[in-house]
C-alpha cells in the first residue's frame, strides 16, 4: 500500500500495521483518515504531543467471543462472534452488527475506527464501535434466525447498554434480527432497556425514518452538493449499486427527488433498466420474498439483468455505491469517468478504492465519502435514542426534517474545514478533518484513558 504521510504520523501508522497483522481493511481505512490529517499536525502540534492519533488508532476494548446454534436439522453449529467498542470521548460506542460470512477482526476494527469520524460529524453525544459475527444469513430459515440471534445477545448482552455500548443494524441484520436481539436481551436483564439496540420496530421503541434514514441522507448530501453549484435532481441519471437497506431508501429518495435511477444491483449481478427502476419491485423481491435481483426482469420487460459484471459500466451522472467496501475500483472509476459521472457518493462504507478515489479526485468529481454521507443512519439511531430516552414518538415529518437538517449541517461542516485547511471542495479532507478534531479536543480533555 502506497501511503503518503506527514512525517510525525509514519511512526503511527507503522505501529497500526505492526500490532493489527493481516488486517488489510482496517489498515485501509487508517490510511485513508491519516493521509488527510498532516496540515491539522502542522496547525495544532497539540495533537501529536499528547499521542492523541496514536491513541484513536487503538481501540478501547476488543470483544470476540463464541456463538454456538442448532440448526433445523438439529446440527450444532458454531460462529465467531465481535464486538470493537472503539472510542467514547463523545458517548455510549454506537454502531451496527453485521452477520456476514466476510467478517473478522479486520473488518469490524475497519468499520469501527470509520465510525467514530462519522458519529462526530453528526454532532451528536456518540462514540464510535462495531461489532458482527462470520454468521451466514443466507438460506436460513426464521427459526434459525432467531437461535443464532439469542446465542448471540447471551454473550453480547453483558458488554452493552444504553449508557455504555448501543449496536444497530448492517448487512445482514435488520428489523428481523434486532427484534430477537432486543428480545434476548430484555429476557437476560429483565430491563425493558429500549436505548440498548436501535433500529428497532414502530410499535416497540423504533423511530420513525430510521429505516429509511441511511440512504434518504445519503441523497440529501448529494442534494446538498448539486444545490451548491445551482442544480438538482430532476431528470440526473442515476446508477445505485446494492439492493439492501441502504440501496433501496436511496433509490426512493431519489426518484421522490426527480432523478432517473436506472441501475442496482445485488452480489451476484446488476440490473439495467432505461424507464427507471420500479422500485416497488424491488422492494418486493428484496424485502418480502428475500429473493435475487435477477428476478426483477421477469416481471419488467423493459429492463435487463447482467450476470456478474459490474454495475459500473452502466453510464451514470451521479453513482451512488450502497452495497459494500472496496465494490468501486480503478476499472469502474475509470469506465464511470469516461462515461461522464459527475458526483460519486458512498452510500456504503469505504466502498471506494483508494485508487479509484484518487481518479475521481484527478477528474474533478466530486466524489464525497460514507463518513459522511451515509451517516444519516447513525444520526437517527440518536434520534430514536433520544426518544427512548425521553419516552417520546415523533412523527415522520419531524423526523425526516432533524435528519436533512444533520445532513445539511455535515456537508456544510465538510466544506468549511476543507477551505480552512486549504482543500477547498474536497470533501475527504473536510470530513476527516471535522470528524478527527471533535474527538481529539474531546480525548484532550478527559486526560490520558
Ligand atoms: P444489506 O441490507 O445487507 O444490503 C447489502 C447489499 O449489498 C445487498 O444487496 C447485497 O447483495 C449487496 N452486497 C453485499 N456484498 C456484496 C458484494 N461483495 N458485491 C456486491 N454486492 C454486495 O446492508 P445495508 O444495511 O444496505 O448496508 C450496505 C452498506 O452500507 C454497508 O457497507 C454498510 O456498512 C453501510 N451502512 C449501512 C447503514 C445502515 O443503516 N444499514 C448505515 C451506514 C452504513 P446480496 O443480497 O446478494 O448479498
Amino acid at each position: 500500500m502506497s501511503v503518503v504521510l506527514h512525517e510525525q504520523l509514519v511512526p503511527v501508522f507503522d505501529e497500526v500495521i505492526r500490532r493489527n497483522p493481516g488486517e488489510a481493511e482496517f489498515h485501509q481505512a487508517v490510511s485513508e483518515v491519516l493521509e488527510t490529517l498532516g496540515p491539522v499536525i502542522s496547525k495544532h502540534p497539540e495533537y501529536a504531543d499528547s499521542e492523541v492519533i496514536r491513541r484513536l488508532c487503538e481501540p478501547e476494548r476488543q470483544i470476540i467471543f463464541r456463538v454456538p446454534w442448532v440448526d433445523d436439522k438439529g446440527r450444532i453449529q458454531l460462529n465467531r462472534g465481535f464486538r470493537v467498542e472503539f472510542n467514547s470521548a463523545l458517548g455510549p460506542y454506537k454502531g451496527g452488527l453485521r452477520f456476514h460470512p466476510s467478517v473478522y477482526l479486520g473488518i469490524v476494527k475497519f468499520l469501527g475506527f470509520e465510525q467514530i469520524f462519522k458519529n462526530s460529524l453528526t454532532g451528536m453525544p456518540i462514540g464510535g464501535g462495531k461489532g458482527g459475527s462470520d454468521f451466514n444469513p443466507k438460506g436460513r430459515s426464521n427459526a434459525e434466525i432467531m437461535r443464532f440471534c439469542q446465542s448471540f445477545m447471551t454473550e453480547l448482552y453483558r458488554h452493552i447498554g444504553e449508557y455504555t455500548d448501543v449496536p444497530a443494524g448492517d448487512i445482514g441484520v435488520g428489523g428481523r434480527e434486532i427484534g430477537y436481539l432486543f428480545g434476548q436481551y430484555k429476557r437476560i436483564t429483565n430491563r425493558y432497556e429500549s436505548g440498548v439496540l436501535t433500529g428497532k420496530g414502530l410499535t416497540w421503541g423504533g423511530s420513525q425514518v430510521r429505516t429509511e434514514a441511511t440512504g434518504y441522507g445519503a441523497v440529501f448530501f448529494v442534494d446538498e452538493i448539486l444545490k451548491a453549484s445551482g442544480q438538482d435532481f430532476v431528470g440526473k441519471r442515476v446508477s445505485v449499486s446494492g439492493s439492501g437497506n441502504v440501496a433501496i431508501y436511496a433509490i426512493e429518495k431519489v426518484q421522490e427527488l426527480g432523478g432517473l435511477v436506472v441501475a442496482c444491483s445485488d452480489s451476484a449481478g446488476y440490473i439495467v433498466d432505461e424507464q427507471g427502476i420500479d422500485l416497488h419491485l424491488v422492494k418486493d423481491i428484496k424485502e418480502v420474498r428475500r429473493g435475487r435481483i435477477s428476478e426483477y426482469v421477469s416481471e419488467r420487460k423493459s429492463a435487463s439483468y447482467v450476470d456478474g459484471g459490474s454495475i459500473w459500466d452502466v453510464p451514470a451522472e451521479i453513482a451512488l455505491p450502497c452495497a459494500t467496501q472496496n465494490e468501486l475500483d480503478e476499472d469502474g472509476a475509470a469506465t464511470l469517468i469516461r462515461n461522464g459521472v459527475r458526483i460519486v457518493a458512498e452510500g456504503a462504507n469505504m466502498p471506494t478504492t483508494p485508487a479509484a478515489s484518487r481518479a475521481f479526485s484527478q477528474a474533478g468529481v466530486a466524489f464525497a465519502p460514507g463518513k459522511a454521507v451515509n451517516a444519516g443512519g447513525v444520526a437517527t439511531s440518536a434520534l430514536e435514542m433520544q426518544q427512548n430516552a425521553s419516552r417520546d414518538n415523533w412523527t415522520f415529518e419531524h423526523t425526516e426534517e432533524r435528519l436533512a437538517t444533520i445532513m445539511r449541517g455535515i456537508h456544510d461542516r465538510c466544506l468549511e474545514t476543507a477551505e480552512d485547511f486549504g482543500s477547498p471542495g474536497d470533501y475527504v479532507v473536510g470530513a476527516n478533518i471535522a470528524g478527527f478534531t471533535r474527538v481529539a479536543d474531546a480525548m484532550l480533555a478527559l486526560g490520558i484513558i
